[in-house]
């Protein structure tokens, strides 16, 4: 026999019952978006490799070790599975001039692929949905994500999470900053380990972002990209937080929050949760202003965040949240096979007015027992069964008997097939 094929590490099917949690995610996501009129985008899963190389930075932990990258064999260009979406929503937007008529709020929804690690909240292939503002200078529309974001966990029921925000200032102020920092570094050149060496010259920034618990005292002692923030930063900061004190939306600032990609400038968040170990950021953006001209652009300012999918759903089970699994409204027991010409039709008519009608199929002995059949009613879920006897049929009717005890008593009724409506609503009442 041949090898059994298998998936590829770090790279998960979604598989009945838990994908109805995800469908249920996406809706709720969706509703939230049109609450904002952000609108959907989507762009190819593959892009070429030299817009993350020039979007997200040389030096960067997804463009250094993280990415799927190939060469296509028939012409020979260089192709990466894309990390994040950011760098391809700008690329999208300078193909296609969608700026040219104004800003643009967008959304998108989808697979990424980081060659990590896999652990918890930590796969090879994983989903983001992401939102972006394209063209905004803000404060204001870097708090409308923010403020979307904390709707989001408010409709979900989601508690326990914490936003911590940070500004990176501009270009101009991050380089005085990065001068004191590697002059701080190499006087603590001992303490640094190999990435932060590694990192010292070309990006220091990044190693304040480092999670090696040996270099936590020395990076708390760093001097800090605020203290080198001139009048606009700051001030652009100051209204973000004010705008996030009218809403009520409480923060923290986390001076050493600076984010894995070179394109952030000002605003920078994380939504992050003590819930889900060391995975513990379910949602991180900030503000791009250098990406357009990054990857070849005319200038335009931009702020966005991305969520992912699973560090979501996997909070939302911890807290108990994620809904019940979906179940038929109806099963319909058939105890005659000679009858489902006649049934069939009458199901399709069910569903047509909105009813989830699941149909007892034959299998290789006929339709089985009526026993059976019950059973198999009754570990769908359904509410109730649709019972087509010959008895049933011979008046033109079906007989409609609540499942669960709880809801519409157990009394059967039998129900006439001419009006298909009455059925309908029968089965939908609850
Ligand atoms: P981390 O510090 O956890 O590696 P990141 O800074 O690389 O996160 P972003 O690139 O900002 O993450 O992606 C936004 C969100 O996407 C993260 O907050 C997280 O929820 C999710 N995410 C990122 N990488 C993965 C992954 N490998 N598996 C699952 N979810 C991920
Ligand atoms: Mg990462």
């Amino acid at each position: 026999m041949a090898d059994k094929l298998t998936a590829v590490k770090g790279m998960n099917d979604i598989a009945p019952p838990q994908s109805a949690n995800w469908e249920w995610l996406e809706d709720k996501l969706r509703t939230l978006m049109q609450r904002y009129c952000y609108r959907n985008l989507r762009t190819p899963i593959v892009e070429p490799t030299a817009l993350f190389v020039r979007g997200l930075g040389e030096v960067t932990d997804i463009v250094e070790k993280e990415m799927y990258s190939f060469e296509d064999r028939l012409n020979g260009e260089q192709l990466t599975l894309r990390p994040e979406n950011t760098a391809g929503v700008v690329r999208a937007a300078l193909e296609h001039s969608l700026l040219y008529d104004g800003p643009k709020r967008l959304y998108y929804m989808g697979p990424m692929f980081r060659h990590e690690r896999p652990q918890r909240g930590r796969y090879r292939q994983f989903h983001q949905f992401g939102a972006e503002a394209l063209g905004f200078a803000g404060p204001d529309v870097d708090a409308e994500l923010i403020v979307m974001a904390s709707d989001l966990w408010a409709e979900l029921g989601l508690q326990g999470i914490e936003l911590e925000i940070n500004s990176l200032g501009q270009p101009a102020e991050r380089l005085a900053h990065r001068q004191a920092l590697i002059a701080y570094l190499e006087a603590h050149a001992e303490q640094l380990d190999e990435d932060a060496k590694r990192r010292l010259h070309s990006n220091p920034l990044r190693i304040l972002d480092t999670k090696n618990p040996a270099m936590q005292d020395l990076v708390n002692e760093a001097p800090r990209l605020m203290d080198h923030l001139g009048a606009e930063s700051l001030a652009h900061f100051e209204r973000l937080k004010a705008l996030l004190d009218a809403h009520g939306i409480g923060y923290r600032i986390n001076p050493r929050l600076v984010r894995g990609m070179d394109y952030y400038n000002l605003t920078v968040f994380e939504f992050v949760t003590t819930q889900l170990g060391s995975q513990g950021t379910v949602c991180a953006g900030g503000r791009y202003d250098g990406l357009f001209e990054q990857i070849g652009g005319k200038a335009s300012p931009a702020v966005g965040w991305a969520l992912g999918m699973e560090r979501i759903l996997e909070l939302l089970k911890e807290q108990g949240l994620l809904p019940e699994a979906p179940a038929p409204d109806a099963y319909a027991v058939v105890p005659d096979v000679a009858a489902v010409p006649q049934v069939m039709p009458v199901l399709r008519g069910l569903r047509q007015r909105g009813v989830q009608v699941l149909m007892h199929a034959a299998g290789a002995e006929g339709m089985g027992s009526m026993k059976s059949q019950f059973k198999k009613a009754d570990g769908s879920g359904a509410r109730f069964a649709l019972i087509f006897g010959e008895q049933e049929l011979a008046q033109g009717a079906v007989a409609v008997k609540p499942l669960r005890g709880d809801r519409g008593g157990s009394e059967q009724a039998i129900c006439p097939l001419a009006d298909l409506e009455a059925i309908a609503a029968r089965l939908l009442s609850r």
